[in-house]
């Protein structure tokens, strides 16, 4: 994922949240600004980073309402016979000037390095795919430069027809093409183009896990707010100078300004009436990014049966797109654990199947590489696809589409409904900083709405300006 924080961003995240427990909230917003409410759908990492931020500013009350029963949303820590295991977001994606880990650095949370070339890959039947391909992988995408706005499925069926490739070399691009850009976009090759996945930017530096769980992120955001779990937004009404929300229960939160961080497949599915209709624009920009599927199967076994030394496992199998990329968690963990990955169109076809189903998959895969498995102990299975304040895993932009959308989803209604979240990053989306990023810029356009309608001349006093250091 791409990474390439402008300066501004470092600025914000040093000042905001991690140097800066010791802001001086008495010389922050001013205080007719800091008296107004501002209310925040969603819980993830989006909506917290923006009510800390306020809070952090000064401004009192920040209303956080929360679907589910537990904050987090994508980030989202379980357990898997007592250790921790992330079932959404699991990797740090580039730490150098990453906010993300400069939280866990101020905070002691745990991070390990991972190295994606760590790995071993295997034919169907157990052969290792030692031979380099690189010279296949690297052609195709010589191949795809010449024709960047075309989807990579047919530009796939266009090159191994015409390079008259090996059985062997075809499944081996067909893998590779799976595993580092299915997987990445949360989508099938036929629906992406390489211009399509070109837009964002990559941060600099190694990927890094969180043993202990992503989770102590999100933790560490709340702490302090006022979180109103078990709220699910189905109304939002900014007609008149205050905006109204109405929760399923039938609830109400009247607000200053809202911050709405709920996820793209959400808003695709109009879960929220806003009052009145969101403009033209905004409903182009919701239909045409895509909201891409990744899904997880975490298994726990009695005993390590695959190298333990090896981070990724690669399986080429006789179906390309289906179980083709296993992360070895023992390397990080010292527990006999495997998380292994189904992404688009398979990702979302096996969260109709039974656990049981996905299980036997899971292990058919496994004891075609290794023989025979161990036995299983316990399995955590994601359905991200069904689930109901998410609606899928990511965004991306799907052939056809563009990278403008993103910043056109971010733009503010009337300077007071504000939108943040992973999907309305125009440069990280999918991403967990891409989504903290976002809900401090959105924390920097409620200070600077509020300052200005609470002085009518529009000067701008200190809390807008501290977001901006
Ligand atoms: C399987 C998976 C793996 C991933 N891996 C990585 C990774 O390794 N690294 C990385 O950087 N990113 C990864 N991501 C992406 C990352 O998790 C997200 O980009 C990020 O967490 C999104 O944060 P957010 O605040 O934008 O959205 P969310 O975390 O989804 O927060 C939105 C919140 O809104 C709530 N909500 C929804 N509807 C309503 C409603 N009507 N009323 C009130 N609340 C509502 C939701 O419950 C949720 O809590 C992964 C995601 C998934 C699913």
């Amino acid at each position: 994922m791409a990474h390439g924080l402008s300066a501004a961003g470092i600025g914000i995240t040093g000042s905001i949240l991690t140097s800066c427990g010791a802001l001086r909230t008495h010389h922050q917003a001013t205080v007719e600004a800091r008296r107004e409410r501002v209310a925040i759908v969603g819980a993830g990492v989006a909506g917290l980073a923006a009510a800390s931020a306020l809070r952090a500013v000064g401004f009192d009350d920040v209303v956080v309402l929360e679907a589910r029963d537990r904050i987090g949303g994508r980030i989202w820590t379980s357990n898997i016979g007592g250790h921790p295991i992330d079932l959404g977001a699991s990797w740090i994606h580039g730490v150098d000037g990453n906010p993300i880990a400069g939280i866990a650095a101020d905070n002691d949370i745990q991070i390990l390095p991972t190295d994606y070339d760590n790995a071993s890959t295997y034919f169907h039947g157990g052969d290792a795919a030692n031979r380099s391909r690189d010279h296949v992988v690297t052609g195709f995408w010589s191949f795809a430069r010449q024709h960047p706005r075309e989807s990579l499925h047919a530009l796939y069926d266009r090159y191994v027809n015409a390079s008259n490739l090996a059985d062997e070399d075809r499944q081996y691009l067909a893998y590779v093409l799976n595993t580092a850009i299915e997987h990445e976009f949360a989508a099938d090759i036929g629906d992406l183009s390489l211009s399509s996945i070109s837009g964002g930017e990559d941060w600099p530096g190694h990927d890094a896990l969180l043993p202990g769980g992503y989770s102590q992120i999100t933790e560490f955001l709340a702490s302090g707010l006022d979180i109103r779990t078990g709220q699910a937004v189905t109304r939002i009404d900014y007609q008149g100078t205050e905006v109204v929300l109405t929760s399923a229960g039938g609830d109400r939160v009247d607000a200053a300004t809202v911050v709405v961080t709920v996820p793209l497949g959400v808003l695709k599915e109009g879960v929220i009436e806003f009052v009145p209709d969101l403009p033209a624009t905004k409903h182009r920009a919701i239909d045409s990014l895509g909201m891409g599927v990744l899904n997880k199967t975490c298994l726990q076994f009695d005993e390590v049966f695959w190298p333990e030394d090896v981070e990724l496992i690669g399986h080429i199998g006789t179906k390309p797109g289906r179980w083709a990329e296993t992360v070895n968690l023992f390397v990080y963990t010292r527990q006999p654990i495997l998380m292994m990955f189904n992404a688009g169109a398979y990702g979302a076809q096996i969260e109709a199947m039974s656990d049981a189903q996905i299980k036997g998959e899971a292990l058919a895969t496994l004891a075609d590489m290794f023989g025979s498995v161990a036995p299983l102990r316990n399995a955590l299975i994601t359905r991200w696809q069904s689930d109901p304040w998410s609606y899928g895993s990511y965004s991306y932009v799907p052939v056809g589409s563009s990278w403008i959308q993103h910043e056109e989803l971010a733009k503010p209604i009337d300077d007071r409904v504000l939108f943040a979240g992973e999907a309305t990053h125009e440069d990280f989306p999918a991403t967990v900083h891409g989504a903290y990023l976002s809900g401090i810029r959105a924390a920097r356009e409620v200070a600077t709405y509020l300052e200005q309608r609470t002085r009518p001349l529009g000067k701008r006093t200190s809390s807008s300006r501290l977001l901006e250091q």
